[in-house]
C-alpha cells in the first residue's frame, strides 16, 4: 500500500504492567465480589494495557445503595448551585492537570491518535466548566398572573440515582457529555465504561475523590453490558439511565427500564449524509468530507459515512476525495503526527470489511482501499481509507453505521432528490449541506431530518449547543441547557395567598 500514507512504530514506550482498574463504591476502591477480572488488549500495539476487575450483580446492588444513600441523605442533592460548581471547575482544573496521562491511556486503549485523544480531554474540561456555570444559573418558574390570591411556582429538582452508560469511542469525552450535568443538576450516579475503555472513567473517579466529592456521589461500575449494565437499568432504585451506545442495546435498555418506567436518555448511532451541490467551496467540502470519514478511524457516531453529490460533479469530487485520502496519515497512534489509528477489535475489522465487500457484489465500486492495512511494525488492526462510490440506497453500506473509515458516495439530480435520500434512514443523528447558496442551505437544514444540521462545516461541536438524535439515533439531548434539563424533574407548587377560597361544601347551607 505505498500509495497511503502509513506512519508505523513510534518510539513512544507502551508501559510495561498495564492500568489497574478498580470499581469506585461509596468512596472506596474495590475488588469485584467475586474476585473476577478482565484485560484490554491495545487494539494498535497487541499488549495487555488494562486489567479492570470485572463486576456482578453483588458491585452494581453496593454502588446503587451507596450513591441511593447519598442522594436521600441530601449529601449532594441538597448542597447550592454555587458550591456544586466549586467542585465542577475544580474537577475541571484537576482533568487539565491530567491531560497528558489521560489522553495516553485513552490511546492505549481505543487505538486513537493520541494527538486527537489530547484535544478531545481538553474539549472535556471545557464541558465540566460550562456545566459549572449551569450549577449556578439553573432555576424554576414563577407565575404571578393567577389571579390576586394565587402564586405559582414551578421547581427544578434533581431526578434522582442515575446509571450512565457509555461506549468506548470516545470514553472521556462521552463520560463528560453526562457526569457533569448530573451532578450540576444535583444527582448522584452508578457509571459503567465500555469493557473496552475502562482506564480513562477510573481516572475521572480518582480526580472526583481527589477534588473532594462527598463519598457515594459518583460511583464506578467496571464490567461487561450483561450482567453490570443490565442491573445498573433494571434497578428500581435507579430514577433514570442514560446510555450512549449502539440502537441495538439502546433498544434493549428501553426494554429492560420499562419494568419500573425510569426516564431514559438514549444518544445512539447515525447515518449521516453531506449533500454536496455544484456551487459549493468544493476544495473545502473534500477536506470535511476526508476528515469527516476518517476522524476516529470512522468509528464516530457522527461520521459522515455517507456522501450524497450532484451528478454534475460527481467525477471530479471523487477524484479530489480519493486523492486527499491518500495523504491521510494513518498508522500508529502514538506517532504524533498520526490523524487515523487502529481499529477497536479484530472483530469489528471483520464486520467493517463484509460491509464494503457486500458492497462490491451487489456492483458498487471500490475506488480506494477495501482491505487491512499493514503498519510495519506492529501488531494490531488497522483498515485501509476507503471509498466506495456508485452505491445505491437500498444497500446496507448506504443504510447501516459501518463505523469504519469507509466513505459511501451517492448521487442526486435535484434538491428535492437530496433531501428524499436523506431522510430515507432509520438514522436522524446529523446531517450537513455545502452550497454557497443561502437559500438551498436554510430549506436543507428545515428539510432534514437530523438532530444537528452542520452547512458549510462539519462535526463542530461546542459546549452551548444541545447535541442528540431523532428516529433511531436516541431521545433527549446532551449539552447545552437541554443537557442539563434531562437531569431534572419539575415540580409544581401552588400557594394561595389568605382564605379566600370559597368552601366546597357549605356546612352552612345544609
Ligand atoms: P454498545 O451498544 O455495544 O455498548 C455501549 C455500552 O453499553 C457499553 O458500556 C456496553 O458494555 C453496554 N451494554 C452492552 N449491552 C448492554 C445491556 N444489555 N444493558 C446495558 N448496557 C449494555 O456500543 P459501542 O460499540 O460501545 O459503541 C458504538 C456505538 O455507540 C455506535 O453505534 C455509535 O454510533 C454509538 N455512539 C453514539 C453517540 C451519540 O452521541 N449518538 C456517541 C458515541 C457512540
Amino acid at each position: 500500500m505505498s500509495e497511503l500514507n502509513v506512519v508505523s512504530i513510534s518510539k513512544a514506550q507502551i508501559p510495561a504492567e498495564p492500568f489497574i482498574a478498580r470499581h469506585l463504591i461509596d468512596g472506596d476502591w474495590r475488588s469485584s465480589t467475586d474476585g473476577a477480572v478482565f484485560e484490554r488488549v491495545s487494539p494498535s500495539h497487541g499488549t495487555v494495557v488494562t486489567r479492570a476487575c470485572k463486576g456482578g450483580t453483588a458491585d452494581v446492588d453496593a454502588a446503587v445503595f451507596a450513591a441511593r444513600q447519598a442522594f436521600d441523605k441530601g449529601r449532594w442533592s441538597r448542597t447550592s448551585g454555587k458550591d456544586r460548581a466549586t467542585f465542577l471547575l475544580k474537577i475541571a482544573d484537576l482533568i487539565d492537570r491530567e491531560r497528558d496521562r489521560i489522553a495516553f491511556l485513552e490511546t492505549l486503549e481505543s487505538g486513537k491518535p493520541i494527538s486527537q485523544a489530547r484535544a478531545e480531554i481538553e474539549g472535556a474540561s471545557d464541558i465540566w466548566r460550562y456545566a459549572a456555570s449551569l450549577a449556578r444559573t439553573q432555576h424554576g418558574e414563577s407565575y404571578n398572573s393567577l389571579g390576586s390570591d394565587m402564586l405559582g411556582l414551578v421547581l427544578k429538582e434533581p431526578v434522582g440515582v442515575v446509571s450512565i452508560i457509555t461506549p468506548w469511542n470516545f470514553p472521556f469525552l462521552i463520560v463528560s457529555q453526562k457526569v457533569p450535568f448530573a451532578l450540576a443538576a444535583g444527582c448522584t450516579a452508578v457509571i459503567k465504561p465500555s469493557e473496552m475503555t475502562p482506564a480513562t472513567t477510573v481516572v475521572l473517579g480518582e480526580l472526583c475523590l481527589e477534588a473532594g466529592l462527598p463519598a457515594g456521589v459518583v460511583n464506578i461500575v467496571l464490567g461487561y453490558g450483561d450482567p453490570v449494565g443490565a442491573a445498573m437499568t433494571a434497578d428500581k432504585r435507579v430514577d433514570m439511565v442514560t446510555f450512549t451506545g449502539s440502537t441495538g442495546v439502546g433498544k434493549a435498555i428501553v426494554k429492560a427500564a420499562s419494568g419500573t418506567l425510569k426516564k431514559v436518555s438514549l444518544e445512539l448511532g447515525g447515518k449521516n449524509p453531506q449533500v454536496i451541490f455544484p456551487d459549493a467551496d468544493l476544495e473545502s467540502a473534500v477536506d470535511a468530507v476526508v476528515f469527516g470519514v476518517y476522524f476516529n478511524a470512522g468509528e464516530c457516531c457522527n461520521s459522515g459515512s455517507r456522501i450524497i453529490v450532484h451528478e454534475d460533479i460527481a467525477e471530479d469530487f471523487l477524484a479530489r476525495t480519493v486523492t486527499l485520502s491518500r495523504q491521510v496519515p494513518f498508522g500508529d497512534p502514538l506517532d504524533p503526527s498520526t490523524k487515523v489509528g487502529a481499529i477497536i477489535t479484530p472483530e469489528h475489522q471483520k464486520k467493517i470489511d463484509k460491509y464494503v465487500r457486500d458492497a462490491a457484489k451487489s456492483g458498487a465500486d471500490v475506488r480506494l482501499g477495501g482491505g487491512p492495512l499493514a503498519v510495519p511494525g506492529l501488531t494490531g488492526h488497522f483498515y485501509q481509507p476507503t471509498v466506495v462510490s456508485g452505491v445505491r440506497s437500498d444497500m446496507p453500506i448506504a443504510r447501516e453505521e459501518v463505523f469504519g473509515p469507509v466513505l459511501s458516495v451517492l448521487t442526486f439530480k435535484t434538491l428535492e432528490e437530496a433531501i428524499e435520500l436523506v431522510n430515507d434512514a432509520e438514522y436522524g443523528l446529523s446531517a450537513g449541506v455545502w452550497s454557497e447558496n443561502v437559500h438551498t442551505c436554510l430549506e436543507f437544514a428545515r428539510r432534514a431530518h437530523a438532530g444537528t444540521v452542520w452547512t458549510n462545516t462539519w462535526m463542530d461541536g461546542f459546549a452551548e449547543l444541545p447535541f442528540g438524535g431523532v428516529k433511531e439515533s436516541g431521545q433527549g439531548r446532551e449539552l447545552g441547557k437541554y443537557g442539563l434539563e434531562e437531569f431534572l424533574e419539575a415540580k409544581t407548587v401552588t400557594m394561595r395567598i389568605g382564605r379566600t377560597r370559597a368552601p366546597w361544601v357549605d356546612p352552612r347551607a345544609a
